[in-house]
């Protein structure tokens, strides 16, 4: 049996996001999608919200489960005795960053491999970034994120502007 974990912030998930879970769903015998609860960035949607639009995405996808996490990656690889953990590459700037990650990672809990994806080229130039910036200017976001999450996004900034955020 290979478990694979996909850790990231997926804040919001995209199609970016979604190929790359696709992908590995059929390389992997499971696949936990797993949000990384991080201090250090200041999210736009809690983690039960990320945690509802994965799930959302993901109800046809039968070996893949969603997860969320606090602290260090290697930690909860570890405990919860994955094999694999997925990244997706999109470009050489991702390159440097993952690299070191993944070494890193891999000191700390050497039983566990990481498996980059490479992006399929439509959905290279697209980070969680770019929509949320995209989304609060008013944009058209709908070809970045399935309709329901873009639902959210516009929910989320339509609530912050009313509380004058
Ligand atoms: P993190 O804060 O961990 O980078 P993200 O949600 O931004 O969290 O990304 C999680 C993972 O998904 C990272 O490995 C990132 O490189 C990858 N990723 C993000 N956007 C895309 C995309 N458009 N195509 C492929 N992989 C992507």
């Amino acid at each position: 049996m290979s478990n694979a974990v996909y850790p990231g912030s997926f804040d919001p998930v995209t199609y970016g996001h979604i190929d790359v879970i696709k992908r590995a769903s059929h390389l992997f015998d499971t696949l936990t999608v797993s949000i990384l609860n991080n201090g250090a960035k200041t999210p736009l949607f809690s983690v039960d919200e990320r945690v509802n639009m994965l799930l959302d995405v993901c109800r046809d996808i039968p070996n893949v489960k969603v997860d969320s996490f606090s602290g260090l990656t290697a930690k909860y690889v570890q405990e919860n005795h994955f094999d694999v953990i997925i990244r997706g590459l999109r470009a050489v700037t991702d390159f440097e960053y993952e690299l070191q990650m993944a070494q890193t990672n891999r000191k700390l809990a050497p039983e566990a491999d990481t498996v980059f994806l490479t992006t399929s080229l439509e959905y290279a130039y697209l980070s969680s970034t770019t929509v949320k910036e995209v989304a609060c200017y008013g944009g058209d976001i709908s070809k970045f994120v399935p309709k329901s999450i873009e639902e959210m996004i516009h929910q989320k900034y339509e609530l912050r502007s009313k509380n004058g955020k």
